[in-house]
């Protein structure tokens, strides 16, 4: 159910929206030529509790493409399906210090974590599904969300005609003997996982439902196993922010997933479900608004996941 206005998180979230809306720095991603159309004023934030009220202010009901905050929850679909040494068998859990189109591999030929493209082309690459790879993926995720997700076709095709690199990305792991072929098949799936179109209060849900521990606390449905959801977290809070990893586990201390279209997803365990989108992106790719929000929110709710009593 949706809280009232007035509410004292809503409130507190608009102030935080405010005051983060005066920043100004970062630039919008333009190598999917389709993202480039964003407008760099947009800025929306949501949260969904563990009970599944929500509370949104700002430009809650924008629709804008998943991209990498795609990863953790394919991760998820993985790992249910193979579970979770088999994945390892295919994809590190190593944070990389490196950008997120990184060139990675291990000493085993795997990439370093399924948070990075490599990785996550690998993960999309080891998910079978009964109704077909990518009808499986968008009902799962589906399911995180609360509602029928749909692929934002303008940006999957952009990206499709464009995304040389991650088909690099795959073809070398194709010959690390890690990912499952055949390529073309996985990186299409890939660019469909990134095109799938959501709100910030989509982003909270989901969030939520791995906080929750995979029941998705609006819906009341079970989407994903406690354990997976735990995983997801853990890959989240060592990896989800690429070689900003460690700097995010400082001054943050909630594991999250950041997206090239300007998306952070946020997830507290036992408490809150976070989504802020601002296109904006710092050097690492990541949303300039929404790294500052995520702070705040941070900070002041004491979400900090080293917090001690
Ligand atoms: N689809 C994007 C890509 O593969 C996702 C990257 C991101 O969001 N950081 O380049």
């Amino acid at each position: 159910q949706e809280a009232d206005e007035g509410s004292p998180v809503s409130r507190a979230l608009e102030g935080i929206r405010e005051e983060v809306a005066a920043l100004s720095d970062g630039r919008v991603a333009d190598y999917i030529p389709e993202l480039a159309h964003a407008d760099p004023d947009t800025f929306g934030i949501a949260a969904v509790s563990a009970h599944g009220r929500s509370y949104c202010v700002g430009d809650a009901e924008h629709a804008f493409t998943l991209q990498s905050i795609s990863k953790p929850f394919v991760y998820a679909v993985a790992v249910e399906e193979l579970g979770l040494d088999a994945v390892h068998g295919h994809v590190g859990a190593e944070p990389s210090g490196e950008p997120f189109n990184a060139i990675s591999l291990d000493e085993r030929g795997r990439p370093e974590n399924p948070m990075i493209n490599a990785g996550a082309i690998v993960t999309t690459s080891l998910v079978r599904g009964t109704e077909g790879r990518f009808e499986h993926i968008r009902s799962v995720l589906s399911d995180f969300a609360g509602r029928r997700l749909s692929v934002d076709e303008d940006v999957y095709r952009s990206e499709a005609e464009t995304g040389h690199r991650n088909r690099a990305l795959g073809y070398l792991s194709l010959a690390g003997g890690v990912l499952v072929g055949p390529v073309e098949e996985a990186v299409q799936d890939y660019f469909r996982q990134c095109a799938l179109s959501v709100t910030v209060r989509d982003l909270a849900v989901m969030a939520a439902t791995l906080s929750v521990g995979g029941v998705n606390p609006v819906t009341g449905r079970r989407v994903v196993s406690q354990r997976t959801a735990r995983h997801a977290l853990s890959v989240m809070a060592s990896c989800g922010m690429y070689d900003r990893a460690g700097e995010w586990g400082l001054r943050v201390g909630i594991p999250a997933k950041s997206g090239v279209s300007g998306g952070i997803l946020a997830a507290a365990p036992g408490a809150f479900g976070l989504g802020v989108f601002s296109p904006p992106l710092d050097e690492a790719g990541n949303s300039v608004r929404g790294v500052a929000a995520l702070e705040r929110l941070s900070d002041d709710y004491d979400l900090h996941m080293l917090r001690t009593p």
